[in-house]
């Protein structure tokens, strides 16, 4: 017998649950990818894409994964044996730095601890130190996925503007766009990547460049630019095949506009709003079940806690037994903990991660923190009790 037989609930960091509203609005057949609809939908896709990211600046959608757009940043901006500095603090700030390292640029890690948030006193330090301004750019990680820790972007702005120095400053908001807050033009961000899978509910698939300006005018002084990756066509195309250099996405295209309604509908501020409660609440089960036990959030500090996912670490490691139970058992799959050095790989058993992005409700989040709560007690893993009623308690606003 497995109590797992029920609509399975996928709580891993990404990809994140497709609403039926989007997979429905995929379900049609094949349009035209010269004229109609699917050019009218690109269009109002980025006028609300810029929207939330709170820019006025550019946006070129690519047919990607994350991955392409850590690389479409750097194409644009990046020659070899240019400088890059990179303050890591988790396994994504690694993976950027290591794809810029393998597009031929001089990378300097700051590295920081995996419980803790970019330092900006650190960073000025390693850009007072760079006298002849050699930094092209400092690469960043709004929330590091690995670690489920939110840095302060605008933070690193004010570091660069007081040293008048003329990097470029660069966002990964893959993780988190749509979920912790992010404003890219307020906060003097040059270059902000996302993609499509996490808060924006729509399939892997779909990658955003939003870039400014100065980042404009940083790709103009290339040479050469890989030709897919080159964001300046994709901006402003002379026809519409030329946004994607190619034919268009026309179904990802099609969840897009119909994610973007429902964010639309529940409002942008609301939809974070939502975002900080669900994730206060399962914070709040996780303070429960320390007090009995080993079990401890990643971040101690609230205040650089995502809002998007949330690592958990149970030292002594019994974390993989645990998100096999609850697959097994309850249906519901937990994400794995990824090792957040540059050396060492998933899997280590002390730690899961929680991903509460996208389209997630009171009663989704309240099931997973329950069928945790069951399998911290069918594997006899100490905890302490009352994990389930905290989290209840911060959903009814009490
Ligand atoms: C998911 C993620 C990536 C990688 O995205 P893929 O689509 O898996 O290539 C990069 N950075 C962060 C912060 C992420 O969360």
């Amino acid at each position: 017998m497995s109590l797992a037989h029920g609509r399975e609930y996928l709580a891993i960091p990404g990809p994140s649950v497709i609403p039926d509203r989007v997979l429905r609005a995929m379900h049609r057949a094949a349009p035209n990818i010269y004229e109609g609809e699917l050019v009218e939908i690109t269009g109002t896709a980025l006028r609300d894409l810029k929207a939330l990211a709170g820019t006025a600046g550019d946006c070129a959608i690519y047919i990607s994964n994350g991955h392409g757009m850590w690389e479409a940043a750097l194409a644009n901006t990046i020659r070899p044996g240019d400088r890059v500095l990179v303050p890591v603090a988790g396994r994504f700030g690694h993976g950027w730095a290591e794809l810029a390292r393998d597009l031929g640029a001089e990378v300097e890690i700051l590295e920081f601890p995996t419980t803790a948030a970019v330092d900006p006193d650190r960073v000025a330090e390693a850009l007072r130190a760079d006298t002849a301004y050699g930094f092209r750019a400092v690469l960043a990680v709004l929330t590091d996925t690995s670690t489920g820790i939110r840095s302060d972007i605008a933070a690193l702005r004010r570091v660069l503007d007081d040293l008048g120095h003329p990097a470029l400053l660069m966002a990964d908001c893959i993780a988190s766009f749509g979920c912790d807050p992010f404003e890219m033009d307020d906060w003097g961000v040059d270059v902000m990547i996302t993609a499509s899978q996490k808060g924006l509910m729509t399939p892997p698939g779909l990658g955003f460049a939003f870039f400014n300006a100065r980042a404009a005018a940083a790709r103009d002084r290339l040479d050469r630019v890989s030709p897919y990756w080159d964001w300046r066509p994709r901006a402003a195309p002379e026809m519409f095949y030329r946004y994607f250099f190619g034919t268009a996405p026309t179904h990802h295209l099609f969840a897009l506009r119909e994610a973007l309604d429902m964010i639309a509908e529940e409002g942008r501020q609301a939809v974070l709003d939502r975002h900080a409660t669900l994730a206060r609440a399962l914070w709040a089960a996780c303070d429960a079940w320390g007090r009995g036990g080993a079990l401890a959030l990643n971040a101690a500090d609230p205040a650089i806690r995502s809002h998007a996912v949330t690592a958990i670490s149970l030292p002594g490691g019994p974390a993989d037994r645990l998100r096999a139970w609850c697959a097994a058992e309850a249906g519901v799959t937990l994400g794995i903990g990824l090792g957040t050095g540059a050396a060492t790989g998933p899997g280590t058993g002390e730690m899961f991660r929680v991903g509460h992005m996208g389209h997630v409700n009171a009663h989704m989040l309240l099931g997973v923190v329950g069928v945790i709560e069951a399998g911290l007690i069918a594997l006899d893993i100490p905890h302490g009790s009352g994990g389930v009623e905290a989290a209840a308690r911060v959903c009814a606003g009490r």
